[in-house]
């Protein structure tokens, strides 16, 4: 094989977390194989590799928690834990054969469109070169750790390390630790590392609605049945699926289910914190749903600890031997956990990505990401995201989304492929309008919009992160490409027109 041939592959995708290793597998299955999947770690699973905090888990059921095509084996397991989720991601990677196709230890810093040849060109960290007729972005909305931007950081003596980027190597037996945050992350730590601590201090800067998670393994009568009957896991995955659309959306949007959610997170709070000050402390100030809920049985009996206290008076600095707040002050620790969440609105940073004509993706995007479908941007032929802008789901499984996003794309490069002139793929400017206006109409409707501290909008309060609408609805929008909204053209364009 000549060296160009080598460096070119028909599609390139990067990342090999869930969106990745979904792509990889629709191509196989579809007999497309000339792929390639680059990542930058040294294994796949993407968030499931990176977030291996004490206590990380799902909170979605392991039933609704993965591909439709490859179910858990294990049905006893009803909330996955990080480590049985990347197993299961290793599992599924093998059962497709994808090793060969996996590049792991490349880092792909820079995507430019060729407009001449119609192709792109990836180059790496390491200054490598590769070439692709389409790309296939899937680097994560909760990839890249944020860091608060406290006075004072560079002061402190003991470690600090974010709940993404974990330090096995620090023992937290017997130490005064702080953890900043109080979102989903938070709450699985903390019931896990409160029992080993001296102290442990949490900065809270707004309270969450919580609500119990059921137990983490099925009664074992049920985990048979899900074992043993024909047809019980999947229908179990559709109990699950049909409940999240029928409760959680409407709930999401304001209905009178939001109230009956609210009374059930203030009875939990209730029942598990006696404390009428703690209790205040722990009553958030916002709707429910507007901040992803935390569902945890364990998370207010850890803060209720002897050795735990909840701060709440804001954060005025970081200084050598730990934290000290605005009402002047000062709690000792030697470990600062950092919570603190993920840059969830920066799509595809740090990755340069520089489409038809010398566009720049990220200019492109200066007032919030869009694309249509969450997958296509007008300007960037043959370009597909995965995980793009508006399709998170805050009330369902996001697998369900990916899985979708995974056989749309495939069904593209198919389309591609049969043409018999080399072509690429795009969208019009028109087309991203009217998909926006359907995003920002649901959005408006959404208790994310309402005013809360969340991950899923810009500064500015742009809803970028999630899908306002019905799963069945994005579903139903990707299950083929649409001839009216995709347009492929020739590759390419004559060096002399
Ligand atoms: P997060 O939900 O974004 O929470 C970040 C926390 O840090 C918030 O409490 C935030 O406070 C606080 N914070 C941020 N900057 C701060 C600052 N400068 N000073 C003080 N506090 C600050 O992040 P996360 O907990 O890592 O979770 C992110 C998402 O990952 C979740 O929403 C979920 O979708 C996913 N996740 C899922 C699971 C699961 O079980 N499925 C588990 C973990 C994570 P404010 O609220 O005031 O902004």
């Amino acid at each position: 094989m000549t060296e160009e041939r080598r460096r070119h592959t028909q599609v390139a995708v990067i990342g090999a977390g869930i969106a990745g290793l979904g792509a990889a597998i629709q191509l196989k299955r579809r007999g497309l194989d000339s792929f390639t999947v680059y990542e930058k770690g040294e294994d796949l699973g993407g968030t499931w590799r990176d977030n291996t905090y004490p206590g990380a888990g799902c909170d979605i059921p392991s039933h609704l928690y993965s591909y439709s095509f490859a179910p858990y084996r294990d049905s006893a397991v009803r909330y996955p834990r990080q480590r049985e989720i990347l197993a299961y991601l290793h599992r599924c990677a093998a059962d497709s054969g994808l090793a060969p196709h996996l590049r792991f230890g490349t880092e792909i810093t820079e995507l430019r469109y060729e407009d001449e040849t119609g192709r792109w060109r990836l180059r790496t960290t390491g200054g490598e070169e590769y070439t692709a007729d389409v790309v296939v972005t899937a680097v994560g909305q909760l990839s890249l750790p944020k860091y608060p931007a406290l006075e004072g950081v560079d002061e402190f003596a003991g470690n600090a390390f974010h709940t993404a980027r974990w330090d096995h190597g620090h023992d937290l037996a017997g130490r005064d630790v702080a953890v900043i945050g109080t979102g989903s992350s938070a709450a699985q730590v903390i019931p896990e590392i409160a029992p080993l601590v001296r102290k442990l201090y949490v900065y809270q800067r707004s309270a969450n609605w919580v609500l119990p998670k059921p137990g983490e393994r099925f009664h074992p009568l049920m985990a048979a049945l899900l074992r043993r009957v024909p047809g019980a896991h999947r229908a179990y995955r559709s109990l699950l699926f049909r409940r999240s659309e029928a409760v959680l959306l409407p709930a999401l949007r304001r209905s009178r289910i939001s109230g009956l959610l609210r009374m059930m997170a203030g009875r939990h709070l209730k029942s598990q914190v006696t404390d009428p000050e703690l209790r205040a402390k722990l009553t958030p100030d916002s709707a429910i749903g507007c901040k992803r809920i935390v569902l945890a049985a364990d998370y207010y009996p850890a803060l209720a600890r002897d050795n735990v206290e909840v701060v709440t008076d804001p954060i005025e600095r970081v200084t050598e031997k730990g934290i000290q707040t605005r009402d002047g002050t000062h709690r000792e620790s030697d470990t600062i956990v950092y919570a603190t969440g993920f840059r969830t609105t920066e799509f595809l940073a740090p990755l340069k990505v520089t489409g038809r004509d010398g566009q720049d993706l990220h200019e492109t995007w200066s007032d919030g990401a869009r694309a249509h479908l969450g997958i296509h941007v007008p300007g960037f032929p043959n370009l597909f995201l995965m995980y793009g802008p508006n399709t998170n789901l805050g009330h369902n499984s996001v697998t369900l989304t990916l899985e979708a996003q995974a056989g749309y794309i495939a069904q593209c490069v198919e389309l591609i492929a049969e043409r018999e002139e080399r072509s690429v793929l795009d969208v019009g400017q028109e087309t991203l309008d009217a998909w926006q206006r359907q995003v920002d109409e649901g959005s408006r409707r959404t208790v994310w919009t309402d005013s809360c501290t969340n991950w899923f909008k810009t500064d500015d309060g742009l809803l970028t992160n999630n899908w306002p609408h019905p799963t069945t609805l994005y579903q139903r929008l990707t299950a083929r490409p649409d001839p009216t909204a995709v347009r492929l053209l020739p590759a390419g364009r004559p060096l002399h027109p």
